[in-house]
């Protein structure tokens, strides 16, 4: 049997624990604390313990779906970015611009965050921007 030990930060939330992921014959395994990390000094918060299991998890999205008479079927990345685009322009044209909003994650960087807000507020045009750990 093959083990290894990869460091990684857990994607959980912003706090940015550090994470060993126990890799066996080249599965993720397991999450151990980072003891040395300075972050977390050797804890972790329950989502974080249970970080690797949502990497291998069936029920995870690995693509775009789009709901079509109730059910959700699976597309590409153009196709669904199009559709939502339409339906934005769709909807900001009927309603105004503050009928919409924008949820961003604690998943992603601050870059990427800040990226989301600059499309809600000069593309879309509204202020409606919030954020998961407030939700
Ligand atoms: S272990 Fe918990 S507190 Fe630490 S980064 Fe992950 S979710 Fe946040």
């Amino acid at each position: 049997m093959e083990c290894e030990l990869v460091p990684s930060v857990c994607s959980y939330c912003g706090t940015g624990c550090g994470v060993l992921f126990e890799v066996i014959d080249k599965e993720l395994a397991g999450t151990l604390p980072m003891k040395t990390h300075p972050v977390n000094e050797g804890k972790l918060c329950i989502k974080g313990w249970n970080l690797h299991e949502h990497i291998n998890s069936p029920l995870r999205l690995k693509q775009p779906l789009v709901r079509s008479f109730g059910r959700f079927l699976k597309t590409g990345w153009d196709e669904a970015i199009a559709i939502a685009a339409r339906r934005f322009r769709e909807i900001i044209d009927q309603y105004g611009p503050e009928s919409v909003g924008v949820l961003v994650s604690a998943k992603i960087t601050n870059e990427e965050n800040y990226l989301a807000m600059k499309l809600a507020r000069a593309v879309l045009g509204t202020n409606s921007v919030d954020h998961c750990a407030r939700l």
